[in-house]
């Protein structure tokens, strides 16, 4: 395959999607020009100028920085069609209105470059009749590409090729859409709504019927289909509130317009509830109101009876949620036994989801693998329907069904098909997954971009090694493995709740450094999964406090800076690959490190303040040395100030970066760091990383003495927090940590300039934290945190 190299896209459409889309490609560094219909009234990017605008007040930002919503070139077909030669790929997602786009497919086509993959971003039009507008030309490299909203977040993306897509663009879309922009593709068949809208719109459709069938309340429901069925946490009316009621209805049209013959149909119908609210504006949460609305603080439920919103809240009962703890063979058979309407009304949508996919597989998808890949990327659970029913026992399940069907409680009277019935344990194996329409197992793609990933996301049943169990391993304790995949760079992975980093961590993380010094190329901290470390384990210091105060923990502070430090300047490179969150002592175990490669969502920060504390295991050290580092590079000693203060306001306001990028703005990763778009590939990268800066002759930084912003910085520093104080926008306790924190990084009573080293910043960092430790706000703040996992205001 040749090398599909993409320098520039442009969308098509500055709508919800089209404008999230261009958002994201900037995150990832794509080039982007986005496109919509000329304004007309004032300036003719108008529309496009707007949506840009609008993007930086989204929430969750779709963008990993507000500011970079200035790279999307903006442009209109009038006065910009030209813009479109140079780009290589052309995203369409404007209307869901087929006339529409093939006008526009008209309008664009003689601006297409030769080679551009065109690909469209509808939701339930058919690829294949949007194809045939094409000009001959354009056809072959013509294809479906379904993002999910929001696209910054969502982690499916369904390509979908037509009879005269040619395979080889299909692969190459796939390439750039994995690694470039992060994203899990699930190829799926031109059929309406695609894969994962029709068999997740399907389900909720099932819901609303069942709720209704088992006279359960939205609040009920949501309770037990969000988390506790290992769903995503808005359960079902929740979740079509956010999506968009008039969105929801649109998809459900598609299935009514287009599946006349579908054995399910009749489920198709629109809920008599849904239309109401429609037809009364309300939308879901963009409108305020739908299934439920926040008035103040207060959620409440609509009570479709009364016609009227009454407070919400209710929970699933207590026996409910015990059985939906248990091993699923266990959980089904309870659900389905049980007399209680709660239990049964969960066997009902279980029950009706296996039916509908079993039924349908055979024409959405090319195997059961791409179906449960899909409600999981696109719909938020944590195990698809096929890998439920087959962990729960194939057969006995497939007899309930059956059961149920011949009996009338089934949405339909459609049977399994026979495949269900032929003697299988299921549909995933480890030579594949099953294809009805190939009638065999079908191995997973064997395209090079997959093999960037050491560990890619694997199917119940499909005998994926699990990462903590791969490998060859080194060395092990309670908490920390480290192991070799090549033998050439070592990999310590925390396995304490949260990676929490405790004496135990510390301790494995020394000896993985000592292993990989004597015979490898590096070292690399990474987890499989997306947690980096949560912080130090404040915990597993609590014994020593109460047994010797706050002087026993001097000691503990000093064995764990010196860990950073030893880090830092280990013979080999040690890089951490951070994904989700690094935070207070995960932050620092980051920045102590020769490289850091990140993946896009990852939420770095020093949060210490938040339990009354300074970061004491070399955070504000490294601070204070960067500092230094950009005001010598910069040549200007006299920025050392401003460079201080940055570092200052991250730590002293607990700023934590909201993405990767973001956190490379606050000063946690640097400019020579990697940002990685996909999370599979985070480890990859990270070895080669390793492994290229020892092949490159890696030598650790020299221990340099560096100049501190001095007693005058911090005064100046001090003056402001005063402010802040007598304002009432910072605590006495939260004016007392920052002076704490603007001493460690001006380097404490000397004067500007003066030469410091990083021993001497850390006895400072830890004659502070052990002060803390003693104050009673602080020590409210820590049992507070302990106690309920939220921070203490005080
Ligand atoms: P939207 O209504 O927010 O935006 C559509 C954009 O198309 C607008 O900016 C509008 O100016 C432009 N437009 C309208 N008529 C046009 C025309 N005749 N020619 C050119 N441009 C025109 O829509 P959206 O929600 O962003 O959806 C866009 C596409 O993405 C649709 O095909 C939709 O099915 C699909 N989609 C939507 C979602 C979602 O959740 N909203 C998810 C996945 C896919």
């Amino acid at each position: 395959m040749s090398r599909f190299q993409v320098r520039k896209v442009a969308v098509l459409g500055a709508g919800v999607m089209g404008a999230q889309i261009a958002a994201h490609l900037v995150n990832v560094k794509v080039p982007v020009v986005l496109f919509d219909l000329p304004a007309k009234e004032g300036p003719k990017n108008g529309i496009v100028s707007k949506a840009v605008e609008g993007l930086k007040k989204l929430k969750p930002s779709p963008l990993g920085v507000a500011e970079d919503a200035a790279l999307i070139q903006q442009a209109n077909y009038e006065e910009h069609s030209e813009l479109l030669e140079d780009c290589d790929l052309i995203i369409e997602a404007i209307a869901e209105r087929m006339d529409w786009k093939l006008d526009l497919y008209k309008k664009i086509a003689p601006f297409v470059a030769p080679h551009a993959i065109v690909a469209s971003n509808t939701s339930g039009l058919s690829i294949t009749k949007l194809s045939e507008a094409l000009p001959e030309e354009i056809k072959p490299r013509f294809c479906g590409i379904h993002f999910f909203n929001p696209p910054r977040y969502m982690y499916l993306v369904e390509l979908i090729p037509t009879p005269t897509t040619r395979p080889e663009i299909l692969d190459q879309l796939e390439t750039f859409v994995t690694t470039s922009v992060g994203k899990g593709v699930v190829r799926a068949k031109d059929t309406p709504n695609f894969i994962a809208n029709r068999v997740g719109i399907a389900g909720m459709l099932a819901t609303i019927k069942e709720a209704e069938n088992f006279g359960l309340t939205y609040d009920v429901v949501d309770d037990l289909t969000g988390k506790k069925m290992g769903r995503a946490s808005s359960g079902t009316f929740r979740t079509a509130d956010v999506v968009g009621l008039d969105t929801m209805a649109h998809v459900i049209k598609t299935l009514q317009d287009n599946l006349k013959d579908d054995p399910f149909f009749p489920s198709y119908a629109t809920p008599p509830v849904l239309a109401k609210l429609i037809e009364q504006g309300a939308l879901g949460q963009k409108s305020g109101a739908g299934f439920y609305k926040k008035v103040g603080k207060d959620i409440l439920r609509l009570d479709p009876a009364k016609g009227e919103y009454v407070p919400a809240g209710a929970k699933g009962d207590e026996l409910v949620a015990r059985i939906l703890k248990k091993a699923p063979a266990e959980r089904l058979k309870l659900l389905r036994e049980s007399s209680n309407p709660q239990a049964q009304f969960l066997w009902a949508i279980l029950r009706d989801s296996f039916h509908y996919v079993a039924v349908h597989l055979e024409a959405i998808a090319d195997c059961a693998r791409d179906v449960d890949f899909a409600m999981r990327w696109g719909f938020g659970m944590s195990q698809g329907p096929f890998e439920l029913w087959q962990s729960a026992g194939w057969k006995q399940v497939a007899e309930w069904v059956k059961a149920d069907i011949d009996a009338g409680k089934a949405l339909s009277k459609a049977p399994l098909p026979d495949w269900v019935f032929d003697g299988r344990e299921g549909v995933h194996t480890p030579e594949g997954s099953w294809s009805p329409s190939q009638k065999k197992y079908i191995p997973r793609s064997n395209l090079a971009v997959y093999q960037r990933q050491h560990f890619p996301e694997a199917v119940l049943g499909s005998g994926a090694v699990e990462p903590l169990k791969a490998g060859t391993e080194v060395f092990k304790n309670d908490e920390i493995r480290v192991w070799t995949l090549d033998g050439e760079v070592l990999i310590a992975s925390i396995t304490a709740k949260l990676h929490l980093i405790s004496p135990t961590v510390t301790e494995g993380l020394l000896k993985a450094v000592d292993l990989a010094e004597q015979g490898y190329k590096g070292l690399v901290i990474w987890s499989p999964d997306d947690v980096f470390s949560a912080g130090a384990n404040l915990e597993a210091l609590m014994p020593v406090f109460m047994a010797k105060g706050s002087k026993g923990i001097i000691p503990e502070e000093k064995k764990l800076q010196d860990a950073m430090l030893r880090i830092r300047y280990a013979q080999v490179p040690v890089v951490s690959a951070i994904r989700g969150i690094a935070l207070g002592g995960g932050c620092e175990l980051a920045i102590h490190s020769a490289r850091r490669v990140a993946a896009m969502e990852s939420y770095v920060g020093l949060v210490e303040v938040g339990v009354g504390l300074i970061p004491g295991a070399g955070g504000l050290t490294y601070i204070a040395r960067r500092a230094a580092e950009m005001a010598a590079a910069g040549n200007a000693n006299a920025d050392l100030l401003k460079f201080a203060t940055d570092g200052f306001t991250s730590a002293a306001m607990a700023k934590v970066g909201t993405s990767a990028i973001e956190s490379r703005k606050l000063g946690y990763l640097l400019d020579s760091d990697v940002i990685v778009p996909n999370k599979d590939e985070l480890l990859y990268v990270a070895l080669s990383q390793a492994k290229a800066m020892f092949d490159a002759g890696y030598r650790p930084p020299h221990k340099a003495m560096f100049p501190v912003a001095g007693r005058s910085a911090k005064a100046t520093i001090m003056a402001q927090l005063a402010n802040m104080r007598d304002g009432g926008f910072i605590s006495q306790h939260d004016f007392h940590i920052s002076t704490l924190i603007a001493d460690v990084i001006c380097g404490g009573e000397v004067e500007a300039g003066s030469l410091v080293n990083e021993d001497y910043l850390m006895a400072l960092e830890r004659q502070h934290f052990c002060g803390l430790l003693d104050h009673p706000k602080t020590q409210e703040r820590i049992m507070g945190m302990l106690q309920t996992g939220k921070p203490v205001r005080n």
